[in-house]
């Protein structure tokens, strides 16, 4: 097929496969099972590793299922190259395994994953400083900055509050000092924003969420958007240096995160979140819309607090977000009006299942503060601006009239 003509969104990863040809005419990358690749002979075996021509050797540094699901996401983010992990976290660590040293600088958005806020707390005690600003202004973060700081990172709509970054002049901002600009954009998806049009170097996507779709695998990937002049990267190694500067960062990060530290991303997980990938568009249009009809309905009925979505009038940034994003996401939370019980509210839910997921096709519920910001404690979720009755609703894919039936109906108190 042609390798020029520029295809839509979901033609592009239905058919980036084929682009490069598959036995038998397969449809689907296979999975490949092997966790190494011979060759007849012995001196091309030592080019590959010599990285003289292109090959696989070892499952844990590349694997063919893999790497075609590297080529789509490339192809979705519009990246020059990206690197699967094994789940979303990975992909996050590998910054710190691979581009960070003891006494660099990090400016990190206070409004971040549980987990990605937790991270920059466990590097603050290996070496790396971290800074915490709110993003959704640029100021915080120039203040913020030092002769030190060698990246920022932020998320495109944070999770659970929805705040949205300052993206555009962040971005902005990086570049005129530059700063390596890395944006996790897994609750937009590359379907929703393409973090390159806003100057990210780096992009992150925890493949588990909406990418895969499911929730039936685990991954994670970093996408190099082109962007980045690593060539004026201070923390490339030697050996590294001896590349095309355009290909400095990722060579380093698949060395020095996937293989010395392992975390990396399954055959077999890969195929499942190929597969998943290739509705992505789809599933968005159906839950980003299902979102907004469940949090305007929430948000007119008196018996709710609060509804934090962007893609409402009284959300703050819902300028910026119908400015940058194709729809507002399809994660919302609310707040219950005192007297009914966040958890007497959930049970009520049919449809609605408790979980701690998000982006998959079934409708998911949490309550933030007792449960993934629990660990935190009461002042850190404060300053997040999470109440303690705060309801997380990952929505799905469910019919739209079923859903806003089973949230309205729940808001009866017996
Ligand atoms: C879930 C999530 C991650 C981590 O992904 P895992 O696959 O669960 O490790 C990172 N960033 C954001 C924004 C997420 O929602």
């Amino acid at each position: 097929m042609s390798d020029t003509k520029q295809f839509g969104f979901t033609t592009t990863i239905l058919h980036n496969d084929r682009r490069k040809s598959i036995e038998h005419g397969s449809l689907h990358k296979p999975v490949h099972t092997s966790v190494t690749f011979g060759y007849s002979d012995a001196r091309q075996l030592a080019s590959v590793f010599q990285g003289k021509e292109p090959g696989f050797r070892y499952g844990r540094q590349g694997n063919p299922t893999v790497s075609a699901l590297e080529d789509k996401i490339s192809k979705m983010e519009d990246g020059v190259a990206s690197i699967c992990f094994a789940t979303g976290m990975g992909a996050i660590g590998a910054l710190f395994q691979a581009l960070l040293k003891a006494g660099d600088h990090v400016v990190s958005s206070s409004f971040v994953f549980g987990n990605t806020n937790s991270l920059w707390n466990t590097v603050a005690g290996q070496g790396v400083d971290v800074s915490f600003v709110d993003a959704t202004d640029v100021a915080n973060v120039e203040q913020a900055l030092t002769a030190n700081t060698r990246l920022v990172f932020v998320e495109t709509i944070a999770n659970p509050r929805t705040q949205i970054a300052d993206l555009a002049r962040i971005g902005q901002l990086c570049r005129e000092r530059g700063i390596l600009y890395v944006v996790d954009n897994t609750m937009t998806t590359p379907y929703l924003f393409r973090p390159k049009t806003v100057g990210a170097g780096l992009v992150v996507n925890a493949l588990t969420k909406s990418i895969g779709g499911h929730g039936i695998a685990l991954g994670g990937a970093l996408t190099d958007t082109g962007l980045f002049d690593w060539a004026a990267y201070p923390n490339i190694a030697p050996n590294f240096r001896r590349l095309a500067s355009s290909a400095q960062g990722m060579a380093q990060v698949r060395a020095k995160a996937l293989r010395d530290f392992g975390a990396s991303l399954g055959p077999e997980a890969a195929h499942h979140i190929a597969v998943g990938a290739e509705t992505l568009a789809l599933r968005m249009e159906r839950s980003c819309a299902n979102a907004l009809a469940l949090a305007t309905m929430l948000e007119q009925d008196e018996r709710v607090a609060a509804v934090y979505y962007p893609g409402l009038a009284s959300h703050p940034q819902h300028a910026l977000a119908s400015n940058l994003f194709r729809a507002a996401g399809s994660l919302f939370s609310f707040e219950l009006r005192e007297g009914i019980d966040c958890f007497d509210y959930l049970n009520r839910l049919n449809l609605g299942i408790p979980a701690s997921n998000l982006g998959d096709t079934r409708t998911l519920v949490i309550p933030v503060a007792h449960t993934i910001f629990f660990e935190m404690g009461p002042e850190r979720r404060a300053s997040m601006g999470i109440a303690e009755s705060l309801i997380r609703v990952s929505v799905g894919i469910e019919d739209t009239a079923d859903l806003l039936d089973d949230f309205r109906s729940a808001l009866n108190v017996a």
